[in-house]
């Protein structure tokens, strides 16, 4: 093995190393292994789920507010130490450096939701329902929970659930992608800085066996999940036949219309970030362009296909790059195969990315900006997630065409239309069945004090993340009846106290 340095477990406030098994951390845009992580597995869990039950007693019964101001103290630390921060995931994940920024102050933002939680946990009360009675309804923590969040945004994900989860006073334990790792840990360095006190918030690094380990851990409450659709699927079914309450965010394929009366140089603005920014590794990416009308198809492409020509695709850490490599090697193939899947099945490859060589980076991670035309609904570069900087177009004839494309679409996860017809997007945005609807918004993401998730197969339970979706996910609601000892009659009672 290397002197490369190793990503270890963070258990009880300190990084140990009990795992045997390691794997390799890549850049992505040099394609170099640059440090080690380990794996852990049922061990690591229980060492983890140990110290949290214990951090738990004394953490669940701090005062909101007081757990409010380690939040605050939190929040100030991010801000302070956001390029380094950037810097990290940038070195792993392989996006551009602004961006990296731009998902730690989206991370920030739930921080920021997460210091009001005195206001959010607030309570009901009744006076006066029976004589001298009162009811009182409030939320409390569940106890120890868990995230399992996916490489694509490796502090923004985490940061939909901790804040709020912690905020809320519970211990929470996150097992982060095994791809982009490191940030996981400094943010726990972070915390630990701001006054968390160990074990209220761990990191246990590892794949499956660290997953199958959490959702299977009777002493663990709750599992928020946001990675691809066939994991989240399996990890509801599995942590809540454990009995568990599970909140588990799929995969996706987001869909924008573009309308014959769009403002087409905007449209095509907004389809460049959607599509492209992060290489087109977000969920919430734009994947699909739909016209209206084929005048709108062929218009829409003459202005595209240039722009796309002219990305600048480079390592994340150049200052004029838009777009930087795919996270792996193995990805990087995954998504030149679907090229390849899209011209056997007939699309048009208007813009083709699958040889892009890019000087002193070559062994990088790169495909650069694609771009089909005639794609139909029955291909599979239409069906399924690629999670790469590749757009298909599919051509419609009518409002209701592209509509019932998305309606009938496996995924709703994010959607947007692009007009200038307020009934038009008003029609939209009352029968599209997706979970977030942008009107001439791109990537609709909602704010941190809003919540986010998808519809159908993009989110399995009940719950959105963050916001007030968030609180009640991560607490469990108690509604009490206190009689006053005036109220108290003398002799045995046969009906309810608020009737008699
Ligand atoms: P992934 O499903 O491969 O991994 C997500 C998490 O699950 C990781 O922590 C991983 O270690 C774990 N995991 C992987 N395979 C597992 C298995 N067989 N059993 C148990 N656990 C397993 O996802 P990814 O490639 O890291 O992330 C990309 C996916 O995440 C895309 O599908 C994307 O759409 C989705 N995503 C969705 C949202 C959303 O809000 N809906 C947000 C971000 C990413």
């Amino acid at each position: 093995m290397s002197e490369l340095t190793v990503v270890d477990h963070v258990i009880h406030g300190r990084e140990s190393c009990p795992s045997t098994s390691r794997s390799p951390i890549f850049n992505p845009a040099t394609g170099e292994i640059t440090r080690h992580l380990m794996l852990g597995g049922s061990a690591e869990v229980e060492l983890a789920v140990k110290a949290a039950c214990k951090a738990f007693i004394g953490w669940s019964a701090t005062p909101p507010h007081v757990r409010a101001r380690t939040l605050f103290r939190f929040r100030d630390l991010i801000e302070r130490n956001l390029d380094k921060l950037a810097a990290i995931i940038t070195a792993e994940h392989g996006k551009i450096l602004s961006d990296a920024k731009g998902e730690v102050i989206r991370g920030l933002e739930v921080v920021e939701f997460a210091c009001g939680i005195p206001q959010a946990l607030k309570g009901e009360f009744s006076e006066q329902v029976g004589n001298s009675i009162n009811a009182v309804s409030f939320r409390q923590p569940l106890g120890v929970v868990a995230g399992i969040t996916p490489f694509n945004f490796p502090a923004m994900v985490p940061m939909w659930m901790f804040p709020v989860a912690l905020a809320c006073g519970n211990a929470f334990i996150l097992k982060p992608s095994e791809r982009d790792p490191s940030l996981a840990n400094e943010l726990a360095a972070l915390l630990a800085e701001a006054g968390l006190p160990d074990g209220v918030f761990q990191v246990i690094h590892g794949g499956k066996p660290v997953v199958d380990a959490i959702l299977d851990h009777p002493d663990i409450a709750a599992v928020s999940f946001v990675g691809s659709t066939p994991i989240a699927e399996y990890v509801h079914n599995r942590g809540t036949a454990a009995g568990k309450r599970v909140q588990a965010l799929g995969g996706a394929k987001n869909h924008m219309i573009v309308m014959p009366d769009a403002d087409l140089d905007k449209a095509v603005d907004a389809l460049m970030g959607a599509a492209y920014g992060s290489a087109g590794e977000r969920c919430m990416a734009i994947s699909v362009a739909v016209p209206v009308g084929m005048k709108t198809a062929d218009a829409l492409i003459e202005r595209l296909e240039p722009k796309i020509r002219m990305l600048k695709v480079g390592p994340g850490t150049e200052a004029e790059a838009e777009m930087g490599p795919l996270v792996t090697r193995e990805h990087a193939d995954k998504v030149l195969g679907y090229i390849n899947t899209g011209v056997a099945e007939g699309a048009k490859l208007v813009v083709d990315g699958r040889d892009l060589n890019i000087q002193g980076y070559e062994k990088g991670f790169f495909v650069g900006g694609t771009l089909f035309d005639h794609v139909s609904p029955s291909m599979r570069i239409y069906r399924e997630e690629i999670f790469g900087p590749v757009l298909s177009i599919v051509r419609t004839e009518s409002f209701d065409e592209a509509l019932n494309l998305i309606d009938t679409h496996e995924f709703g996860n994010g959607t947007a239309i692009f007009t200038r017809d307020g009934d038009t997007a008003h029609a939209f945005l009352s029968r599209v069945q997706a979970g977030m609807v942008g009107v001439n918004v791109p990537i609709p993401v909602p704010m941190a004090f809003h919540s986010f998730g998808g519809w159908k197969r993009s989110l399995f339970g009940d719950h959105h993340m963050h916001g007030p979706e968030g609180v009640r996910f991560y607490t469990r609601l108690k509604t009490a009846t206190l009689r006053w000892p005036k109220g108290i009659r003398a002799g045995a009672e046969f009906v309810m106290p608020t009737l008699s």
